[in-house]
């Protein structure tokens, strides 16, 4: 199967982003610049899962004669190493990069949280947050794909910030983990979209999960909060539908110079949903104190219900 999706260029080679490095007299990121001891340590420990993305198989194959209890299992040992939200489905064209071949029919994900009191501490500590995360969910998906590799004798890719060929957005919609929000990510209705995502494409017969909506979409037609605490107004309050989805298309020129061109990480856009508060009201409200003592305009906690 071929992919269909344009992968954006990371870093350096991002087309965008070194127009508005240039537009800024800017010849490096200082975002990439400055980089904690934290942030260097998961970064390494990612690229060294690298070399376990692909790799031999195990003689002995496990058939599979019933793919739902499959996926219980793959679900259950995937919450013993650390994942919050585990789904399967098929794999899909939109799901992988364009001009990608891949054979398999099946992508498994898995998601870790972020600790959501890290927005108290600054966006330092968010984004130290972030790579911890992203840490963990390369850690679950390379202990899963050496599993279904070694083990079960099923064939398999894992893919995770130390190498990816998967499209993450559409795969986490069709694994029924939320909907799209007006702040582009994917909002689950316990997590909001405080998580991270990683994933593992093989053949090994599993159960599909399914796409599935809690209201986010008709909440975020009013709700103005991120676009009003976002200061790059990258935002759109217009949508669009591709491929019968609904979704809000984020302006990265204007967002890369509060999210790269700046020492400190951005990540306003999500700290400040509603979606948030279900299980953390009382950080989420005094979070939202603070913005609002800074000036942004953030009605009285809209939508923290
Ligand atoms: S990361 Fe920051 S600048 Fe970019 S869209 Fe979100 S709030 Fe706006
Ligand atoms: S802050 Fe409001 S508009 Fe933005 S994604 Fe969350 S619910 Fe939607």
């Amino acid at each position: 199967m071929m992919g269909s999706t344009k992968r954006r260029e990371h870093g350096l080679k991002d087309p965008v982003l070194r127009k508005v490095m240039a537009e800024m007299g800017l010849d490096s990121v200082p975002l990439y610049d400055h980089q904690s001891e934290a942030r260097i340590s998961y970064r390494r420990r990612i690229d060294e899962m690298a070399a376990f993305r692909v790799g031999p198989v195990g003689p002995k194959r496990r058939e599979v004669t019933d793919p739902a209890a499959m996926a219980e299992e793959v679900k259950a040992r995937a919450a013993v190493c650390g994942a919050d939200l585990v789904g399967a489905c098929a794999l899909q064209p939109v799901m992988i990069d364009e001009g990608v071949d891949c054979s398999f029919s099946n992508v498994i994900a898995f998601a870790h949280h972020e600790s959501y009191q890290k927005v108290l501490h600054g966006a330092d500590a968010v984004s130290d947050e972030a790579h911890r995360a992203y840490f963990m969910v390369a850690k679950i998906a390379t202990e899963m794909v050496l599993w279904i590799r070694e083990e079960l004798g099923w064939d398999a890719v894992s893919h995770h910030n130390g190498g990816t060929t998967i499209q993450a957005i559409p795969v986490m919609w069709q694994c029924g983990w939320g909907e799209l929000g007006k702040n582009g990510s994917l909002i689950h209705p316990v997590l909001g979209a405080s998580f991270r995502p990683s994933f593992v494409t093989t053949d090994l017969p599993l159960a599909h999960d399914s796409p599935m909506s809690f209201g986010v979409q008709e909440r975020c037609v009013s709700c103005q909060v991120c676009i009003n605490n976002c200061p790059g107004d990258a935002i759109p309050d217009d949508y669009v539908v591709t491929d019968g989805v609904k979704r809000w298309l984020t302006d990265v020129e204007k967002c890369y110079p509060y999210s790269r061109l700046r020492k400190e990480y951005c990540h306003l856009c999500v700290d400040v949903c509603p979606y948030n508060a279900p299980n953390h009201r009382d950080d989420y409200m005094f979070f939202m104190k603070g913005r609002k003592a800074e000036g942004y305009k953030t009605p009285k906690m809209a939508g923290a219900d």
